[in-house]
């Protein structure tokens, strides 16, 4: 029996990964993936590279990672959610409207906290940390937790997020995402599928309720990603149950970011039959075969 290798959930230089669309194409390939998705954080802008870069033997999902918000029905706090959407026509004029708004405000966010670090005698130069962006890409903390290793102030990302990135720290500026019943209304308008990704990442911050991922599923949400570096087997298995419940389809994927992350490409992998049938809900755009 042929198994096939499933990864649907990485990121490019067009959000917070290290490797070009190209470059994410020749990692899957060289992890042996049949099936890799590009999930860019709030941008279809690498999707052209990576559909040009697939090679015969490897399909190509193209996706890309909303940053959405979810109001909390008991204390109203608006807990933040990654959503994955695969499929979807890149030209809808509503998400592109949108995509665009966001892009813009974790520009001007990322140049902001900068400046505060900068403020505050930290050597980090925020034109420099701009300049260093592709023009159309979604920055992200990532970014300033590379000029902090450039600067020599800490040996990687995830010391960066511990001492400086973190929501508690001075330097944090927030940033207004979408509300995710929104987001989903207007994948589904453009014809693609949602996933929420690592839902209950405790580690990240508050996560959404059991009540709210239903009161999502009923409002057309596809699925939710249950095999994800950031879950625990205990999580696992309080998911599996929920999602079996609610009628969800269940993904798993590394969440690759190059090396902002330990994680490798392929490090968690997708039921075949549920791939199908993602791509088989979907009407907004094509995988790229190769
Ligand atoms: P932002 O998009 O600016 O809110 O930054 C969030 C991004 O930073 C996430 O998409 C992750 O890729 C990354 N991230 C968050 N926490 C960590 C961490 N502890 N170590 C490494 N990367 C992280
Ligand atoms: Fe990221
Ligand atoms: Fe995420
Ligand atoms: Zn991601």
């Amino acid at each position: 029996m042929v198994v096939m290798r499933i990864d649907l959930h990485a990121h490019s230089t067009e959000s917070d990964g290290t490797d070009s669309p190209a470059g994410l194409i020749s990692a899957a390939v060289r992890a042996g993936l049949d099936v890799v998705a590009l999930t860019d954080h709030d941008t279809t802008a690498g999707w052209a590279e990576a559909a040009k870069a697939v090679p015969p033997g490897l399909t190509l999902v193209p996706g890309a990672e909303l940053s959405t918000v979810s109001a909390d029905p008991v204390t109203g706090r608006q807990i933040s959610v990654h959503l994955l959407a695969y499929l979807f026509d890149p030209a809808s004029s509503a998400l592109v409207l949108e995509q665009s708004r966001l892009r813009e405000e974790r520009r001007t966010r990322l140049r902001r906290m900068a400046e505060k670090m900068a403020a505050d005698g930290l050597p980090v130069d925020p034109d420099d940390v701009m300049d260093r962006l592709p023009p159309d890409a979604a920055g992200g903390r990532p970014h300033l937790a590379q000029a902090l290793m450039r600067a020599g102030l800490v040996e990687s990302v995830s010391h960066a997020f511990d001492s400086y990135l973190a929501k508690g720290s001075g330097y944090y500026v927030g940033r207004e995402d979408t509300p995710i019943e929104l987001a989903i209304d207007m994948i589904a308008a453009a014809g693609g599928v949602t996933v929420i990704a690592h839902p209950f990442a405790r580690s990240r911050g508050a996560v959404i309720r059991p009540e709210t991922l239903a009161g999502l599923a009923a409002r057309g949400l596809t699925g939710v990603e249950i095999d994800h570096p950031d879950h625990d087997a205990p999580t696992r298995a309080e998911l599996r149950g929920l999602a079996a419940e609610l009628g969800l389809l269940v993904t798993g994927s590394s969440d690759y970011h190059g090396t902002n992350k330990p994680t490798k490409i392929g490090a968690e992998t997708t039921d075949p039959v549920v791939y199908e049938e993602l791509v088989s809900r979907a009407t907004g755009s094509s995988v790229v075969v190769g």
